[in-house]
């Protein structure tokens, strides 16, 4: 069977097509672009959306072992994003060698991250997270390099990254 439109309801159908795309869009760019929007999904769809060593480092504060990811070698200009929701955490120009093993930053981007006090090695330490998602993604602390000497020391597995 053949459904032969008029060629007036084609172009309604064509242009309502592509205002719906834009439309998307629109609300993906306005959602990269804030952190207001908060993620609140249940364990068990964690579970479905990241690998095991991902969900134990991202939702169960987990640490994974130094230099195993790419992540700690990686060089080029560019933007490391959460690997839970996708936004924006780190740009490569504060990204430094700070010789752990762990990707490791001087500086987040704006309004990327929240911090807690964290006591699991007894001595406090302060605990950082997507301010999105929630997402642990490491630990701060206060020997990194100029200008801000703050070593943000991150799980790779907790990031993406997507070159310039
Ligand atoms: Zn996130």
């Amino acid at each position: 069977m053949q459904i032969n439109f008029s060629p007036i309801t084609r172009r309604t159908l064509i242009f309502s097509f592509f205002s719906g795309m834009m439309a998307l869009f629109v609300r993906s760019m306005d959602a990269s672009e804030t952190s207001a929007e908060i993620w609140t999904l249940t364990n068990e769809e964690w579970k479905k959306k990241l690998s095991p060593e991902a969900f134990s480092v991202l939702r169960k504060e987990g640490t994974e072992r130094p230099f195993t990811s790419s992540l700690n070698d990686e060089k080029r200009d560019g933007i490391f994003y959460c690997a839970g929701c996708d936004l924006a955490l780190f740009s490569s120009k504060t990204k430094f060698n700070s010789g752990t093993g762990w990707p490791s930053f001087w500086d987040h981007l704006p309004k990327a991250i929240d911090t807690k006090l964290d006591f699991k090695l007894i001595v406090p330490r302060t605990e950082y997270h997507c301010s999105r998602c929630g997402g642990h993604q490491g630990h701060v602390f206060p020997d990194g390099p100029k200008p801000t000497g703050k070593r943000f020391c991150n799980n790779g597995i907790a990031l993406t990254f997507k070159p310039d």
